[in-house]
């Protein structure tokens, strides 16, 4: 055992853990769990827990089902909310590797993701990464479904006692500061019912794996106060939806930001402009994994603070990358706005750093900021500052991914085909349908 692994053995004696989540997350971004006693955990450790890999979501096919989850001791955590008089449960975040190989699996998100950034490693830099996840809020019904009424009548900033969801939202801040998290900024969103949780920005794994727990703990201590809280990109329309920005920057090996130049206009120096035109560059591919729902795609739209038109600002909020004013150099970066919290974290990680990365090694050109409210322009001004368009649903930003070489094999063959299968067969069943709207729309006029 390595030191960090006796280190969690002492951990879970001392904290009287009786039982272990081994997780890991399918390719649509699910956390599974593999539940096992605590006595197992040097078991776990030494040889890994084998499961069937064929009832995963796009792991394997059926033939070939034989994994092995390998805990990564660094993220052991006790989950606050599972604190009951029968003991407590942790959950440890596990590698994915396939038992005929020995190698690790290359349907596992983490495994791609851990590949983006050793390459970025080899060009010398570490990734930081800061979510800016939001969510809502929504009452039950009396059959504990969840509705979509909103818990509360809040909006931006709102303070008690309109805002009824601030004991919740402390609540959640808690339980993350349990596990570790730095909870930086909270705050009630735009729309009714509507919060974000803005924790401490870290390296792209750990960001990765701090999304996914962060969404299990929003819902579950949402659950315990019988309430129910959904990461669904846009559940209302014509309200803001709900976005997930994504602030990124390069660290070099000492430590230095390589993001920063204190004699650039913007404070950005050339790689920084690289990476920005890199994602510009992969846009639409990108979007086929940040936003990865049908839903998704009624976000995307002019009006609602989320980008539409692929352009970056270093002013204004309505274009899809931002460059946010820093105080430090340090914390120079970019925001990328599109993301929403639906997105698999480790698999839109990826792509995003991917699309930046491939921008630096091209050494792309980066087009002028656009400083005006992108929202109102025409089709003949966006013409004119050849602004492209976000693609226009599920369907369209697949057909991006699957032609973009750089992204595709930034997921890796085993996912972007499975991906591409998966998404494309949820388009093709929404598609069929017929909605309320059409109803509405059509029922009685023909
Ligand atoms: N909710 C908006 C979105 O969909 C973002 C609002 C904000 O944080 N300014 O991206
Ligand atoms: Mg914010
Ligand atoms: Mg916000
Ligand atoms: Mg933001």
């Amino acid at each position: 055992l390595t030191s960090d692994e006796r280190d969690v053995l002492a951990r879970i004696e001392e904290e009287d853990v009786d039982f272990l989540r081994l997780q890991f997350t399918d390719i649509l971004g699910t956390v599974k769990n593999v539940s096992v006693t605590a006595d197992q955990a040097e078991k776990a450790f030494t040889e890994g827990i084998y499961f069937d890999g064929s009832s995963i979501e796009g792991f394997v096919r059926i033939q070939e089902s034989d994994m092995r989850l390998v805990p990564d001791p660094s993220t052991f955590a006790v989950l606050p909310w599972r604190n009951t008089e029968s003991g407590k449960a942790a959950r440890l975040i596990c590698d994915v590797y396939d038992t005929k190989t020995g190698e690790p699996f290359s349907g596992d998100p983490r495994h791609v993701l851990k590949s983006v950034l050793e390459e970025a490693q080899e060009m010398g830099y570490t990734v930081n990464a800061g979510p800016e996840p939001e969510f809502f809020v929504f009452d039950k019904d009396e059959d504990g479904r969840a509705t979509t009424e909103t818990h509360d009548a809040g909006g931006y900033f709102d303070l008690a006692p309109k805002d009824l969801a601030s004991d919740l939202r402390r609540e959640i801040i808690y339980n993350l500061e349990d596990m570790d998290f730095e909870v930086e900024a909270s705050h009630h969103e735009v729309a009714e019912g509507q919060h974000e949780i803005d924790f401490k920005y870290d390296d792209g794994l750990t960001t990765a794996d701090n999304i996914a727990t962060f969404r299990s703990v929003v819902r579950a201590t949402a659950e315990v106060n019988d309430v129910h809280a959904t990461f669904m990109p846009k559940p209302i329309a014509h309200i803001n939806g709900s976005g997930m920005h994504t602030h990124l920057s390069l660290f070099t090996e000492d430590g230095e930001n390589a993001f920063h130049d204190a004699d650039d206009e913007f404070n950005l120096s050339e790689t920084a402009k690289q990476f920005l035109a890199g994602i510009l560059d992969h846009a639409p591919a990108v979007t086929a994994v940040a936003n990865p729902t049908v839903n998704s795609y009624k976000r995307l739209v002019p009006g609602y603070e989320a980008p539409v038109y692929v352009a970056w600002s270093d002013v204004n909020r309505s274009a899809l990358i931002r460059k946010p004013a820093a105080r430090v150099p340090a914390a120079s970066r970019v925001e990328l706005r599109s993301p929403d919290p639906s997105c698999n974290p480790y698999l839109a990680l990826a792509a995003m750093i991917a699309a930046g990365l491939d921008g630096v090694k091209r050494e792309l050109d980066c087009p002028d900021p656009v400083r005006e409210n992108i929202y109102e322009f025409d089709a003949e001004k966006r013409e004119e500052y050849s602004i492209e368009t976000l693609p226009p649903n599920l369907g369209a930003a697949i057909d991006e991914l699957e032609d973009d070489e750089v992204i595709t094999s930034a997921l890796g063959e085993h996912v972007a085909e499975k991906f591409v299968e998966a998404k494309q067969a949820e388009y093709d069943e929404y598609k069929a349908e017929v909605s309320e709207w059409e109803h509405d729309q059509y029922l009685e006029t023909f």
